[in-house]
């Protein structure tokens, strides 16, 4: 439908529920939770991408880590006349009155990687419980049984306790027979670094130091772990978990000092979620959205009209993946190996 609206070289004028809007001259506003975090800036990079290339553009605020700030950026964007939505939720509950604002004013959402459980918002990201499953079968692979550390990503996103959830179902039958013992589990807040290596450092005291393997659920808080490691010369020798394919996270890969990262290809991310937006804002239904399926797993068992990517997991063994992939070069990967 749009590419046949291009045909019409801007002549088409698509009705979206609340203005008339030219196919091309869409504006998508992008509201960003943490943009401090690596993988964010490729995400980044790859919406403003797709929307240049359908003459559509870009408009963005990061809520630094404030679900309040995210509130009033919502609504800025909004006023700078954005026709279209897409929300990374710093909190899923906080932002709840911004999505009910967007779609009083017929604006449509993408809930961008992590879920917004209001069905006026689409959703988009990669089976979290899937990557939580990597991250724990890795590690089980290298320590099948002793004390697991469990640390989890922020309280107010969902997708901690989804990862949580898949890391949870791989351990059970090892919990449940002793093999392995939950030694240590807390959330992130706000997943920084900082507060993942402050959780570690107390899980190490209270333990003496016997930790066998940490299940860190994302790049960032694995570096807080390792760091804390590091500094009882237990780095390397205690397998840690991952996820985004961060560029450090990756070295350590190549240097062992952590066993897994799931790549999550957040450049397909970007893209999916600027056409849909750009689809949902010309008029069209979460319906018309291709691969669209249903999702109600969340906290509130919303049913949802979803879109869900592949998450892959890299180790020491398949680093070529990304390399190929043109994700990082191998000079930066295997830095100092
Ligand atoms: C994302 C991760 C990211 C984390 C922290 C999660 O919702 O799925 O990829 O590392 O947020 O920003």
């Amino acid at each position: 439908m749009k590419s046949v609206l291009k045909l019409m070289a801007g002549v088409a004028i698509i009705t979206s529920m609340h203005t008339a809007v030219m196919a091309k001259d869409l504006i998508v506003g992008v509201s960003w939770s943490n943009f401090q975090e690596e993988r964010w800036k490729t995400d980044e990079a790859a919406i403003k991408a797709a929307l240049e290339a359908s003459g559509d553009k870009y408009i963005s605020a990061d809520a630094q880590s404030s679900a309040a700030k995210q509130l009033t950026d919502v609504e800025s964007l909004i006023s700078q006349g954005a026709n279209a939505l897409i929300v990374l939720a710093q909190d899923s509950d906080a932002i709840g009155p911004a999505i009910e604002k967007a779609a009083a004013e017929g604006i449509p959402v993408v809930g961008y990687d992590r879920l917004i459980e209001n069905p006026a918002a689409f959703y988009i990201t990669f089976d979290n419980k899937e990557v939580g499953r990597m991250q724990a079968r890795e590690v089980f692979k290298v320590k099948p049984e002793g004390n697991y550390v469990f640390i989890k990503g922020s309280s107010s996103d969902p997708n901690a306790d989804f990862l949580f959830a898949g890391q949870q179902e791989v351990l059970k039958e090892a919990i449940d027979s002793g093999k392995i013992k939950n030694v240590g589990e807390a959330y992130t807040d706000g997943w920084k670094p900082e507060n993942a290596q402050k959780n570690m450092e107390q899980f190490l005291t209270a333990n003496d130091n016997k930790v066998d393997a940490v299940v860190a659920s994302n790049d960032g808080t694995a570096g807080g772990a390792v760091a804390a490691l590091d500094a009882q010369g237990l780095a390397g020798s205690v397998p840690v978990s991952g996820q985004d394919a961060d560029k450090a996270a990756l070295n350590r890969v190549a240097l062992g000092t952590q066993t897994v990262s799931v790549w999550k290809d957040s450049r397909e991310l970007g893209k999916r979620a600027a056409e849909i937006a750009a689809t949902l804002a010309s008029g069209k239904t979460m319906d018309d959205i291709e691969g669209v399926t249903t999702f109600n797993g969340g906290p509130k068992g919303v049913e949802m009209k979803s879109v869900f990517l592949a998450p892959l997991p890299i180790t020491k063994d398949n680093l070529n993946v990304v390399i190929d992939a043109g994700w990082i070069s191998k000079e930066e990967a295997c830095a100092g190996v």
